[in-house]
């Protein structure tokens, strides 16, 4: 959890990640191999559940950090499938 500025709201807010239900029983369905893909899901606002955040005001919402952390699990499961 975050602090992040909302453009929609236009003022600081609570930035959490979104994992319903759905997300769960994906991530049972595929043994696991979802948690991949819930890296690349984003902040959200807790006030209007927008996810036009950013850390400043006007600053892209873009992380390198979740990609490369992504792209590092990927390249580790690809490895155990071949091996
Ligand atoms: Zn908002």
């Amino acid at each position: 959890m975050a602090i992040r500025h909302c453009n929609l709201c236009e003022r600081k807010v609570e930035a959490k990640r979104e994992i319903g239900v759905g997300s769960l029983l994906l991530v049972l369905l595929t043994g696991g191999l979802w948690l991949i893909a819930l890296i690349f899901y984003g902040e959200r606002c807790s006030i209007c559940k927008g996810n036009s955040l950013s850390n400043e005001k006007g600053q892209a919402t873009y992380s390198i950090g979740h990609f490369m952390l992504g792209l590092l699990v990927l390249l580790f499961v690809i490895n155990l499938i071949i091996m």
